[in-house]
């Protein structure tokens, strides 16, 4: 989609501080990182959020990659041994701001027990 922010960096058209790719999936650091450690992975394919690559026939190849890139991500990023969190924002009430599906793997730091 020509006019979505995710699409463009993924098709390299707008810049991000790239981490890791791979012919799915992108993964760049958060412009706003909420923790030390705070990357997006982010499918190549869009789909707008997490209900919509359930729906979509290719939902279960894009997210086989995805779960593929998530250690290479985190060992990219130096929080493979330490641990991180692993985080997707659906719609108005779970936060979501960019509508093109996304992981955010945060780390870099010792979270509490609580989520929230
Ligand atoms: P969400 O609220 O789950 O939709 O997350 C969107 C995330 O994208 C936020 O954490 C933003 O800081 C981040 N973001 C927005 N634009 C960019 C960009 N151009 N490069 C990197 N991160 C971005
Ligand atoms: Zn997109």
């Amino acid at each position: 989609m020509s006019d979505c922010i995710f699409c463009q960096i993924a098709a390299g058209e707008i810049p991000a501080r790239m981490i890791y790719q791979d012919e799915s999936v992108v993964a760049f650091h958060d412009l706003h990182p909420a923790a030390p450690t705070h990357i997006l992975i982010v499918p190549r394919h869009h789909a707008g959020d997490v209900l919509e690559l359930a729906a979509d026939p290719r939902g279960p190849e894009v997210m086989e990659a995805v779960l593929k890139a998530v250690p290479q991500v985190a060992a990219a990023a130096g929080v493979d041994r330490t641990g991180f969190r692993l985080i997707n924002n659906c719609g108005e009430d779970g936060g979501q701001t960019i509508r093109h599906i996304h992981f955010h793997l945060i780390g870099g730091k010792r979270f509490g027990e609580r989520l929230l």
